[in-house]
């Protein structure tokens, strides 16, 4: 039985033949470190390690390679923010659909002094623009969305958000763990002040690394949650202030920056627009087909626009459990089930506790692989 693998928006898979490639490349034949030599090596690191500040600079409309940090994922860049800007007293808005990668770092937060309050979204998981505006405060100093829900899929109007942040002077940060790769990110017009990515969704690089872009000034501001050894400065034992050495500690992760570099190139050259049409055509085939079946509710918005292909279903009369295991054993169709570690995003879509089953096609999904699951879902919810 083949298998179809629909579980992208947990991880890209396959990846694009260049990553594993590049990543090889590196461990056969480089294996220096950046910043700790000068050997032809080490400056093969240093130049990947440029290349790919750059490429993520260009893709997101970004125009400083020095404010692009890299991480060790988009879990630490999210933490990076969040705790490295937020003091007792402060307050922060993010919507209702959030991940636990924002939730868990707040919530430890709250308890040491910080406010937040959560956005409503809607029944299909977006917000207004105006009820940002609406709850601010004068203590609020960040507001943080989801660009994207990775539960049902709803794409946040960023522009909007964006816009009212910089009217009322507060900074705005975005989580593209669901659109990077997927969907037009405009750092500078959107009025940014940092946006965390990861590698390994849809930018289709290896797991274990992310990026950071942050704003100048917003980089000004942000304390390093870790601090260390960086290659530079070593004269004294303070982290230095500038960029992206204050937030880059450690050796880092080489083999995942050459298969990022790698990744982030092969998007670029596809294009946004070329993934976005793919995504698209894959996900209004899924929608059409599921629309026919009345044993499902899907959490999430029916309408293709302003929406990733992330579908969620709710099965009617078999566990979601049990349909996402039949899923695998019966016809080789592997996809997420559970609360995809967004019970907020759930308890808004009216799918808390039993969860979804989660649908994400990805650049490399045939439509016959969409056609497949659905006639699936169809056996399964019939039954
Ligand atoms: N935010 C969202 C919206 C996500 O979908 C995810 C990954 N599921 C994360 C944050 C965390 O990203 P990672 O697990 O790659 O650190």
């Amino acid at each position: 039985m083949p298998v179809i693998y629909l579980d992208n928006a947990a991880t890209s898979f396959p990846k694009p033949p260049a990553v594993a490639e590049a990543m090889l490349r590196y461990m056969r034949e480089v294996g220096a470190s950046v910043n700790r030599g000068v050997y032809a090596s080490a400056q093969d690191a240093e130049m990947t390690t440029l290349l790919l500040r750059e490429g993520l600079c260009r893709l997101f409309g970004h125009n400083d390679p020095a404010c692009c940090v890299l991480t060790s994922g988009n879990t630490m860049g999210l933490n990076m923010i969040l705790r490295g800007w937020l003091r007792p007293g402060d307050h922060c808005l993010v919507s209702s659909v959030e991940h636990n990668a924002v939730m868990r770092p707040l919530q430890d937060l709250a308890a040491a002094g910080v406010a937040f309050d959560r956005v409503p979204c809607d029944g299909a998981g977006r917000l207004d623009p105006q009820d940002v505006r609406r709850m601010l405060r004068p203590n609020t100093r960040l507001v943080l969305l989801a660009h994207a829900s990775n539960m049902g899929g709803a794409v946040q109007d960023a522009a909007g958000v964006g816009k009212i942040c910089r009217e009322h002077g507060v900074p705005f940060a975005l989580d593209a763990a669901q659109t990077a790769g997927h969907w037009e990110v405009d750092f500078e017009g959107w009025g940014l002040s940092a946006l965390s990515v990861p590698g390994h969704k849809g930018l289709m690089g290896p797991s274990g690394i992310g990026a950071l872009l942050l704003s100048p000034e917003f980089a000004r501001g942000l304390t390093p949650i870790i601090t260390g050894g960086t290659g530079s400065a070593s004269d004294m034992e303070i982290q230095p202030s500038y960029m992206p050495d204050r937030f880059e500690s450690g050796t880092p992760n080489l083999p995942g920056i050459y298969g990022f570099q790698a990744a982030v190139d092969f998007v670029t050259e596809t294009g946004i627009p070329a993934l976005r049409e793919h995504e698209t055509m894959l996900t209004a085939r899924l929608l059409e087909r599921l629309r026919e079946i009345p044993e499902i509710h899907l959490a999430g918005p029916w309408e293709l626009e302003d929406r990733v292909g992330v579908v969620s279903v709710d099965f009617q009369n078999v566990d979601n459990a049990i349909a996402a295991s039949r899923l695998e054993q019966e016809y080789g169709i592997l996809t997420r089930c559970g609360l995809h570690c967004a019970p907020a995003a759930h308890k808004t879509l009216g799918t808390f506790p039993q969860g979804t089953v989660r649908f994400s096609p990805g650049w490399f999904t045939t439509p016959e692989e969409v056609d497949a699951a659905t006639s699936a879902v169809a056996e399964i919810a019939g039954q």
